[in-house]
């Protein structure tokens, strides 16, 4: 089979640039294996235009699936294992060594939490986003803990800080790593504590998460009674499928032009994997939108 582009990612991006590929008559293969990606970790959706009333995370995922299936576009259902240009061609390498090949590529892989730091758990009240679910604790007079000590965790703080009685961070390290405007207004919030120098050893509870075993730099062990909390060590782009050099900012993330093209001519980065300034649903589908656009130029020698 011959394709026109390659999609990396089955997210918002990916099934967005796949809808907008087809209907510009791009013949589009979409590499992932979870259709509509990180929306399907998502309980509800608050703020995507046109559902009022919310929407499930992998329902709308669903949807944006099989649209992009409806408009043609193919899914073999597996991972990118490889993905190096050609002569011509980008080469990518499905599972088995079985290789797709296209003139134009769309990486949309989105992000990947930094967990490395955390304990395993099961419990409920565990998140990794404030926006999409800091406004469950509104009005609950919630004691929350932010895990991390970057922009990542000030920014979550500020947010969570208008919603909760009390927002705990909590730093492995020390100083905190948020730039100083970031860190002036965190500690100027009258309901935010931040315990540097502080590991977090077990999320504790039955079924929710109730509270949190922290050990200081001296050892000493102290339970912190909580409400939820907040994963904000950070998230980052896993990029080893690259068999090639693309550019990428300092944080890791592919650097685009106005385009959406990364530095290598053809290859294109949509979603939460580039270097944008608003990782949501919303913006994921625009970029997919707007770099299936621009492939679709740049193949007719536009840009
Ligand atoms: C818990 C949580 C709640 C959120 N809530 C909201 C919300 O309420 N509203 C909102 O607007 N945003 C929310 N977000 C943010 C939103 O999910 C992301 O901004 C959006 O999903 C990014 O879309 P994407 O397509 O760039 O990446 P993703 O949705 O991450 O999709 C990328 C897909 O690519 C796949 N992939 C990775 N590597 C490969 C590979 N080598 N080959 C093939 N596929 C690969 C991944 O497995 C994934 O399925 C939330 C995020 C989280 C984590």
């Amino acid at each position: 089979m011959e394709f026109d582009v390659g999609i990396i990612g089955t997210g918002p991006a990916g099934l967005s640039a796949a809808i907008f590929g087809q209907r510009l008559g791009l013949r589009c293969v979409v590499f992932g294996d979870t259709p509509g990606g990180n929306l399907c970790v998502i309980e509800e959706v608050l703020n995507f235009p046109g559902f009022p009333e919310g929407v499930g995370g992998a329902a709308l995922g669903a949807k944006m699936f099989s649209q992009a299936q409806k408009e043609g576009a193919f899914f073999p259902m597996q991972p990118v294992q490889g993905l190096r240009k050609g002569e011509d061609l980008f080469i990518f390498e499905a599972m088995g060594k079985v290789e797709f090949k296209a003139p134009l590529g769309i990486i949309a892989c989105g992000l990947v939490p930094k967990l490395d730091q955390i304990p395993m758990t099961n419990l409920k009240g565990i998140h990794l986003c404030a926006t999409c679910d800091g406004p469950l604790y509104r009005g609950r007079g919630a004691v929350l803990a932010i895990i991390g000590g970057g922009n990542t965790a000030a920014t979550y703080a500020i947010k969570l800080s208008k919603i909760a009685q009390m927002v705990h961070i909590i730093y492995r390290g020390s100083p905190l790593k948020m730039e100083h405007a970031m860190e002036r207004m965190v500690k100027g919030l009258n309901n935010v504590n931040i315990w540097l120098n502080t590991q977090l050893k077990d999320f504790l509870g039955k079924e929710r998460v109730e509270g949190l075993r922290l050990e200081a730099q001296d050892k000493k062990e102290e339970i912190l009674k909580v409400d939820g909390v907040f994963l904000a060590a950070g998230w980052e782009a896993k990029l080893d499928f690259l068999d090639m050099e693309v550019k990428r900012t300092p944080e890791g993330y592919i650097w685009t032009d106005a385009h959406l093209m990364t530095s290598v001519p053809g290859l294109f980065a949509a979603g939460d994997v580039r270097d944008t300034d608003l990782r949501q649903i919303i913006a994921a589908c625009a970029d997919g939108a707007r770099a299936a656009n621009h492939a679709f130029e740049y193949l007719q020698g536009k840009i």
